[in-house]
């Protein structure tokens, strides 16, 4: 292996020559504290910026086992330390100046979720560390500035790196409730598991954000407290408790007026598939991690999917068995949706009518009287979601507060008022059988029982095949792989870009494969993530460098963004 003393001689020899030199610097170096790597090289100042991989082994970081032997707990770490280096980055980024992003240096800016990713990653054998990291490699115009480059890998990165990772320099307290966090969130997902609750908030949580477009906190808002007949009390395993309410399985209807903070809950059951970090105010709620939001996405695309549980009998005989379109409308998208969610092992439906198709939530009697079933091929969700629950075990959370009717189908009925929620199950029981009284009884559709069998069979993409991939993210809302888009925005789950970046690497990996396995859509995602899962990026990334801006997306995500691929070939 080269020494650190053979990097100072290539700057040596490189320095003031045409950017493109930098090339010879590619490779790895031994550093007295760590190996250090240099995966990539950038073309031009301009150009994105320089990769680099640092790993320093245990011996050298002194951190304990406890911090990296349980998987929970070897993430939070992972996250802890990242966050601690980002601070440091930023500090340091463009001390080195010159033209484009020469001096810059960066890793992944990590939201309020406890993510796994490339930028940090502990060993859980050996605890040893790597980093992984972007730096702009300085020039004057582009005239290579090997001196600025020195500056940063001998003296900027070593501080930086011995700062966060040598257990001397780590702050033990933050670091110890690092862990006692994770373990508890881990206890409290298990306990969820075996007591059969698909959610879980804690009291005192704080659900609503900032804004908009923040993630965090809402200053001042109001604590989230619970209703005595549904609190729950879980033993942590550092011996307090806590109490909060506890969503079992089956039907659960959010009522409530408008501004009362129904979506607020049902936007934290859609990120307490995630765990989040300390004074984030979801730290103790969680939703079942197969949980996924469905809603209307009118004009996505449809490739051969069964919807025949919710869309019969369209004009112009259009097959709903295998239904394919170009534009979906406002139902069935949200059929198709359902369909998917559940094609990707989803045992928890999240509904909020805000995002709804009308149409596909209800149909009230006088509309069944003036447009008859003949004329309607919609089967609203009202007349599956017991079929959904009692045959295929998928339960619902659905904020409704327009239309009494799913009252008769809910198992247990949340009313927010005020940002309180109160649990009117019995009253509205009651209630409504009293109603019924007046009505005459609607017959009911028939149950629906089939089978679901998933067995789209894809074909490759040969754009996708090519050995130049070019992956591009700007945002949450679109992932580019090579000249083809696929439209994310309404994926209200993902919440991080490098999740997004490492779905289309997935993506590429599961194309490239698809001969070797039966091609069935399921099995491929299945196996795919099952590899990330065990190997991690490694194998996903074949025999290229691993980037460090990726982070790990969740299976569900992966189907998602499969599933809105407009150039998705399923056989008929
Ligand atoms: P709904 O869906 O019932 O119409 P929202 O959930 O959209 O209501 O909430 C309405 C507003 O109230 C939002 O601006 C939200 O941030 C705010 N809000 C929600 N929950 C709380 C809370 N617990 N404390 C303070 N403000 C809240
Ligand atoms: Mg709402």
């Amino acid at each position: 292996m080269n020494l650190d003393k053979d990097l100072k001689e290539k700057f040596q020899k490189i320095d003031h020559r045409g950017y493109l030199a930098y090339k010879e610097i590619k490779g790895t170096y031994q550093f007295k504290n760590y190996i250090f790597v240099i995966e990539h090289v950038q073309g031009d100042p301009f150009a994105s910026p320089s990769q680099v991989k640092i790993i320093v082994n245990n011996k050298n970081t002194k951190i304990p086992n406890k911090y990296f032997d349980r998987n929970h707990r070897r993430i939070a770490v992972q996250d802890y330390l990242l966050r601690k280096l980002e601070i440091l980055t930023l500090k340091n980024s463009f001390k080195i100046k010159g033209s484009g992003k020469s001096g810059l240096i960066s890793v992944s800016h990590c939201g309020p979720e406890i993510l796994e990713r490339s930028a940090c990653q502990i060993c859980s054998k050996n605890g040893d560390v790597m980093i992984r990291m972007e730096i702009g490699f300085p020039a004057n115009g582009r005239t290579i500035n090997a001196k600025g480059l020195e500056i940063i890998v001998f003296e900027i990165l070593p501080e930086m790196i011995n700062t966060t990772v040598a257990y001397k320099n780590i702050n033990k307290e933050e670091l110890d409730n690092v862990i006692q966090l994770a373990d508890n969130q881990f206890f409290i997902r298990n306990y969820l598991k075996k007591e059969e609750l698909v959610a879980f908030i804690a009291d005192g949580s704080v659900l609503p954000r900032e804004s908009g477009i923040s993630s965090k906190p809402l200053k001042n808002a109001v604590k989230f407290k619970t209703p005595e007949s549904m609190k729950i009390k879980i033993g942590l395993p550092d011996g307090s408790t806590i109490c909060g309410m506890g969503i079992k399985r089956g039907v659960t209807l959010v009522v409530g007026g408008g501004y009362h903070g129904k979506s607020t809950l049902l936007e934290s059951f859609e990120k307490g598939v995630y765990d989040h970090i300390a004074g984030d105010g979801r730290e103790y709620v969680f939703t079942d991690i197969t949980a996924v939001k469905v809603r209307s996405e009118d004009g996505r695309g449809i490739a051969g999917i069964d919807i025949s549980m919710f869309i019969n009998n369209l004009p112009n005989k259009k097959d709903t068995i295998f239904f394919e379109t170009e534009n979906a409308s406002g139902s069935t998208s949200q059929a198709a949706n359902i369909i998917e969610a559940i094609e990707a092992d989803c045992k928890v439906l999240l509904i909020d009518e805000d995002t709804s198709a009308t149409n596909f939530m209800i149909r009230d009697k006088l509309m069944q009287l003036v447009v008859t079933e003949d004329k309607e091929p919609i089967t609203p969700y009202i007349d599956r979601i017991r079929d959904l629950y009692e045959i295929y075990g998928i339960s619902s959370i659905l904020v409704v507060g327009s239309s009494g009717e799913y009252f008769d189908k809910a198992d247990s009925i949340i009313q927010m008022d005020e940002y309180r929620a109160y649990d009117i199950t019995e009253n509205v029981k009651e209630l409504s059988t009293k109603y019924k009284k007046f009505e005459k009884e609607k017959s009911d559709k028939t149950s629906f029982i089939k089978e679901m069998i998933f067995n789209r069979t894809i074909l490759p993409y040969k754009e996708w095949c090519k050995e130049q991939i070019k992956i591009k993210v700007n945002n949450i809302d679109c992932l580019r792989i090579n000249k083809d888009d696929i439209d994310t925005r309404y994926l209200e789950q993902l919440v991080d870009k490098e999740q997004l970046r490492a779905i289309g690497y997935i993506i590429v990996y599961i194309n490239k494969h698809i001969f070797e396995n039966k091609n069935n859509l399921q099995n491929l995602i299945n196996k795919a993530y099952k590899e990330l899962e065990v190997n991690g990026f490694d194998r996903i990334l074949e025999d290229k460098f691993i980037p460090c801006n990726l982070a790990m997306p969740r299976k569900q995500e992966i189907f998602m963004c499969m599933n809105r691929f407009r150039n998705i070939r399923v056989i008929k």
